[in-house]
C-alpha cells in the first residue's frame, strides 16, 4: 500500500514532517457520542471489542487501516513496546503525537483515537535500533492508560471495518473510484496498479481509507479521516479530497504544457534555423549571392543595431535578396546595408573624468591659454557632476592657427574618447549635413553620419570646424539641420534622409570652432558655452616655436637637435618677416620649410649642423614675404592710424584724408563697404558741427572736395572701428594739425561726436604692440577688455581711454606750433597703466625695417572690423 513511498520516508517515517491544514467540512469531534450517531445504519456491537495493547506513538504519519508501513524505532519505550507485542499476538496500537516537536509523549499528547496494527517484521540495527514493518488492521479508541513506563499500555475499544452496502454508499464508492481512476491517469506519480487495487477493496470504508493514503493530505486531514468512522461520511470526504486532488492536478497539467509549448516552438525555429543555415551553406558554396545574403545577415545580427534598426535591415536584406544581383536597385540595397552595418550603434568607450588628467594633457600639448583651460576644466567637471544634466556645447572662437582643433583632440585624448572633426566652412546644402535621399544616383548619408562611421564609437569628441562660415541657399538651411544634430532635445534620434532610421548622437561631445561670432545664426549661438581665444603676442609664438613646434617639425621630418637648432632671433624674424597671422600655422609652416631644406642637405650627404639664426633666415625661406603695415615715420597732416581686427587677428591700417578746392563732394575709394562709409559721412558731419571750434571757415565744405581713402585698395573693408580714425584724418587735413605718428586708434563715432566701444580690443592690441606702438587711443567703455591683456602688453603699453572726439582730437593732434593740446586721460584702474602717459616724442626706436609709410602689397586677405553690441 504505502509501500511506494519514498526511502526518506521507509527509513524516518516517524519523523517524516507534514504542512498542517484542517479539512473544513470535518466538524465532529471524536467523542463517544460517534459510536451512537442514529444515522449509523449498522450494529456497533457487532464491530467492537475491547483490548488492551501496547502502545507505539508516532510523529508526522497517522497509521490508517489497511496500510503498510515501515517505522523506524530507536526510543527506548518504542522499542519495549514492540518487544512486548512480538511475545504476544503481534498486535500493537500505533497512535499520532498531537505535536511533532514533543519526544517522550505523555498520555494527552496524544489523539484518542489511533489504528491497532500488526506487526509483520522487525528488522534490528547492529547500533540498537530497530526497523519494523506494521500493517494497520483497524480503528482503536482509548478508555485510559493502564501503564506509562517503561512503555505505554491502553485499555480501549477496537472497531472492526463493516461491509456495509447500501444505494448511497454504492453511490459514493462508484464515485470516488470513478474520481481517483481520473486522478490516477492525470498523476505521473501514481500508475495504473494503484488503480487496480483500489477497485479490488473490499468494503467501502477501506476503499476510502485506501484512497486517502494514496492521496496523503496533510496530516491533520488523515487524522480526521481516521477518526470518521461512518464509512459513507469517509466516502464524502475521500471525493472532496479526490476533486481537490484532480484540480490541481489539471492546473499542472496545464501548465506543463504551456512550458512545453513553449519549448516546443524555439526548439522547432532554432532547429529549422539551423537547417536553413546548413542549406544555405551548402547552396552558398556554389552560389555567390546567397553567400553574400548569408554574410550580410551575419553582420546585421552582431551589429548591436536598436531592435528598429535591425528590423530594417533584414527587411532590406531580404528585399535584396528577392533581387537578381545585375539589378541596379541590387547595388543601392547592398550600399545601404554597408552603411547600416559599418555606423557604430552600440560600441562606446568609457569616459576617464579625471580632472588631474585632462589639466595635464592640456598642459602637455598647449602652451598657455590658462584662463581658457580653466574654462574647460570647469565645463568637464560640470559633466561629470551632472552627466546626465543639459550642459551647452562648447565653442572655440578666435583667429585661425590659435590652438582651436587641437584643444578638440586634446580634450579627446585626455578623457580617452576617439576624436573626429569636420569642417563646415562654405557648406551652403542641407543634404551635406543630413545626406540625400537613396532615390538619387549616387547619395550618401550626410557629413555627420558619415564621420560617425569613421569615429567607430557613439560617444567621440566631434568637432565642427568654421561654424562661422555655414551658408544658406535655395538648397535649405544647413544651420537648421545642424541645430537638430547639437540640440539635446533631439538629437537622440537625428535623421539622416540617406539612413531614413533615426541615429542616436546624444553621447557624443560636439566642440564647435569658429573665427567670428556675428556670423553665427542666432538658434545656434544660443546653446554655445563660448570661449574665445585671441592671438598670440611675439614673446608667447617664441615659447609655442619653442616647445612645441620645433620638437614636432623634427620628428616630422627625421632631423634631431644634432643637426639644426634654431636660436631666438632666428623665430622672432620668421615671426615678423615670414608669417602674418595671429596664430601659430605659418609659423609651424616656414619653420618645416627650414627642416626640409636642411633634410635635403642631410641627404644629400652635405653633413653639418645648421645652426638657424635671424641673418640666415633668408638663406632658408628667401626674402622677407610678409611687410606689416607700418606706423607713421612722422607726423604728418591728414594721415592716421587705426586698428582693425580681421580674421586673422589684429593690424593697422591707415586712413588717409585729402581737402582739395572743389564743390563738397565727397569721394571714398579703397574698396569700403557700406558700415565703414557711414562712419566716413558721420565723421564729416561731426567735423562741420564742430566747424567754429575746429577754427574752420563757415561752409567749408561748398568749396572742399575731400577724399577719403584706405590703402590696400584691392582688399574689401568693413566695420564702424575705423569711426574715430577717419574724423581725425579729415579734421586733419581741414585743418592742417599734424597727426601724431606715435599712437594708434579705434572706435566707433556718432553724429555728436561721442566714442563707441569696439570688438577684437585684445588683437587690435597686439597688432600695435607688434608694430612698435605703445599708446592706443580706445573707447573707454572698452576698459573691461585690458584685463584679458597678457602681461607683456599691460606693463609695455598705455592706454588711452575716452568718450568724445574732443578728447580724441586733443590726444591726437599736434596743435599747429607742433605741440600737443592735451595729455590723455588714463584712469589708474586701466590695467597696470596706470600713470603711463603717451610721449610726443616715438617710444622705441626703429620697430621694423623701415619702408616707407604705408603698406606694401600682401597677400589678398579681407579686413572686417568686429561689430560690437555698444
Ligand atoms: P585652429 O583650429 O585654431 O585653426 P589648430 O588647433 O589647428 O588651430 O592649431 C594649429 C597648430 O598650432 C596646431 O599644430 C597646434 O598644435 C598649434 N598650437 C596652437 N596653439 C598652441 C599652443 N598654445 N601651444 C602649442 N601649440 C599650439
Amino acid at each position: 500500500m504505502d509501500s511506494s513511498d519514498s526511502s526518506e520516508k521507509q527509513r524516518r517515517p516517524i519523523r517524516r514532517a507534514r504542512q498542517t491544514q484542517t479539512y473544513p467540512d470535518v466538524g465532529f469531534a471524536p467523542d463517544k457520542t460517534h459510536f451512537q450517531q442514529k444515522s449509523l445504519t449498522f450494529s456497533l456491537a457487532n464491530h467492537l471489542q475491547a483490548r488492551e495493547l501496547p502502545v507505539l506513538p508516532v510523529r508526522n504519519t497517522v497509521m490508517l487501516p489497511n496500510m503498510v508501513v515501515p517505522l523506524f524505532v530507536d526510543r527506548d519505550p518504542a522499542l519495549r513496546a514492540i518487544e512486548e507485542a512480538m511475545s504476544g499476538d503481534h498486535c500493537i496500537l500505533i497512535v499520532s503525537q498531537r505535536s511533532e516537536e514533543i519526544t517522550d509523549p505523555l498520555p494527552q499528547d496524544v489523539y484518542e483515537i489511533g489504528t491497532e496494527c500488526v506487526i509483520n517484521r522487525v528488522l534490528r540495527m547492529p547500533d540498537g535500533t530497530s526497523s519494523v514493518i506494521v500493517q494497520g488492521v483497524r480503528r482503536f479508541r482509548i478508555e485510559a492508560w493502564t501503564q506509562q513506563a517503561p512503555y505505554g499500555r491502553v485499555r480501549g475499544v477496537a472497531f472492526s471495518e463493516p461491509d456495509m452496502r447500501n444505494e448511497q454508499i454504492e453511490a459514493l464508492a462508484r464515485t470516488a473510484l470513478r474520481m481517483f481512476e481520473g486522478c490516477v491517469k492525470l498523476s505521473s506519480r501514481m500508475g495504473e496498479d494503484v488503480y487496480i487495487q483500489a477497485l479490488n477493496m473490499e468494503r467501502p470504508g477501506s476503499l476510502a481509507d485506501y484512497i486517502v493514503s494514496q492521496l496523503e493530505p496533510p496530516m491533520p486531514t488523515r487524522q480526521e479521516l481516521l477518526e470518521t468512522f461512518d464509512p459513507a461520511a469517509r466516502l464524502r470526504k475521500a471525493c472532496y479530497l479526490l476533486q481537490r486532488e484532480q484540480n490541481v492536478l489539471q492546473l499542472e497539467q496545464k501548465i506543463q504544457e504551456d512550458v512545453q509549448r513553449e519549448v516546443d516552438r524555439g526548439q522547432r525555429e532554432y532547429y529549422l534555423r539551423e537547417q536553413l543555415k546548413v542549406i544555405q551553406k551548402e547552396l552558398g558554396e556554389h552560389d555567390p549571392a546567397m553567400r553574400e545574403g548569408m554574410e550580410l545577415r551575419d553582420r546585421i545580427e552582431t551589429a548591436g543595431m536598436p531592435a528598429e534598426v535591425r528590423a530594417r535591415a533584414l527587411k532590406e536584406l531580404e528585399r535584396m535578396e528577392a533581387m537578381p544581383s545585375i539589378a541596379p536597385e541590387y547595388s543601392v540595397l547592398r550600399g545601404y546595408l554597408d552603411w547600416l552595418i559599418a555606423l557604430p550603434w552600440s560600441k562606446r568607450t568609457e569616459d576617464q573624468l579625471d580632472l588631474l588628467r585632462v589639466a595635464e594633457t592640456l598642459d602637455a600639448n598647449h602652451y598657455g591659454l590658462g584662463k581658457i583651460k580653466d574654462r574647460i576644466l570647469e565645463f568637464l567637471a560640470v559633466r561629470k557632476l551632472a552627466p546626465e544634466g543639459r550642459t551647452p556645447i562648447l565653442c572655440f572662437s578666435g583667429p585661425p592657427g590659435v590652438g582651436k582643433t587641437s584643444l578638440g583632440r586634446s580634450i579627446a585624448q585626455a578623457l580617452g574618447r576617439q576624436f573626429v572633426r569636420v569642417s563646415l566652412g562654405g557648406v551652403r546644402d542641407e543634404a551635406e549635413i543630413r545626406g540625400h535621399r537613396r532615390t538619387y544616383v549616387g547619395a550618401l548619408p550626410g557629413r555627420i553620419i558619415q564621420t560617425m562611421k569613421q569615429a567607430g564609437t557613439v560617444n567621440p569628441v566631434f568637432v565642427l570646424d568654421e561654424i562661422d562660415k555655414l551658408a544658406s541657399d535655395y538648397r535649405g538651411d544647413p544651420a537648421s539641420a545642424l541645430l537638430e544634430v547639437l540640440d539635446p532635445e533631439q538629437n537622440n534620434a537625428f535623421s539622416d534622409h540617406y539612413l531614413e532610421v533615426p541615429y542616436d548622437l546624444s553621447r557624443v561631445m560636439f566642440i564647435l570652432t569658429a573665427n567670428v561670432l556675428h556670423t553665427i545664426p542666432a538658434p545656434l549661438r544660443d546653446r554655445m558655452e563660448v570661449i574665445e581665444l585671441s592671438g598670440y603676442t611675439e614673446e608667447e609664438k617664441t615659447h609655442i616655436a619653442h616647445q612645441f613646434l620645433i620638437p614636432r617639425q623634427l620628428r616630422d621630418t627625421g632631423l634631431n637637435t644634432n643637426r639644426i637648432e634654431f636660436d631666438d632671433g632666428a623665430v622672432k624674424r620668421i615671426i615678423r618677416e615670414y608669417t602674418y597671422e595671429a596664430g601659430v600655422r605659418n609659423l609651424e609652416r616656414e619653420i618645416g620649410a627650414v627642416m626640409r631644406r636642411v633634410a635635403r642637405r642631410v641627404v644629400e650627404g652635405r653633413r653639418h649642423k645648421a645652426n638657424v639664426s635671424a641673418t640666415s633666415v633668408p638663406l632658408y625661406l628667401g626674402q622677407q614675404k610678409h611687410f606689416p603695415t607700418e606706423p607713421m615715420e612722422h607726423d604728418e597732416v591728414g594721415v592716421a592710424t587705426g586698428l582693425a581686427w580681421t580674421a586673422a587677428g589684429g593690424d593697422l591700417t591707415t586712413v588717409e584724408v585729402m581737402a582739395v578746392s572743389g564743390r563738397g563732394n565727397v569721394l571714398m575709394t579703397g574698396q569700403l563697404g557700406d558700415v565703414m562709409k557711414e562712419s566716413a559721412q558721420a565723421a564729416l558731419t561731426f567735423t562741420r558741427a564742430r566747424a567754429t571750434e575746429l577754427g574752420l571757415p563757415d561752409a567749408f565744405h561748398e568749396k572742399t572736395d575731400i577724399h577719403v581713402h584706405m590703402p590696400a585698395a584691392s582688399i574689401p573693408k568693413d566695420g564702424p572701428s575705423a569711426g574715430v580714425t577717419m574724423a581725425i584724418a579729415m579734421i586733419s587735413a581741414l585743418t592742417g594739425r599734424e597727426v601724431r605718428s606715435d599712437l594708434a586708434m579705434t572706435g566707433e563715432i556718432t553724429l555728436r561726436g561721442r566714442v563707441l566701444p569696439v570688438g577684437g580690443v585684445k588683437e587690435k592690441a597686439l597688432a600695435a604692440h607688434r608694430a612698435g606702438l605703445r599708446t592706443i587711443i580706445l573707447p573707454r567703455r572698452n576698459l573691461k577688455d585690458l584685463e584679458d591683456m597678457p602681461p607683456e602688453i599691460r606693463e609695455t603699453m598705455t592706454f588711452a581711454l575716452v568718450d568724445s572726439m574732443d578728447e580724441v582730437i586733443a590726444l591726437a593732434l599736434r596743435s599747429r606750433q607742433g605741440q600737443l593740446t592735451a595729455m590723455p586721460h588714463t584712469p589708474p584702474s586701466a590695467g597696470g597703466t596706470s600713470g603711463r602717459l603717451p610721449q610726443p616724442s616715438r617710444p622705441l626706436g626703429e620697430p621694423l625695417a623701415a619702408s616707407g609709410r604705408l603698406a606694401r602689397p600682401r597677400a589678398r586677405r579681407e579686413v572686417r572690423d568686429s561689430f560690437v553690441g555698444g
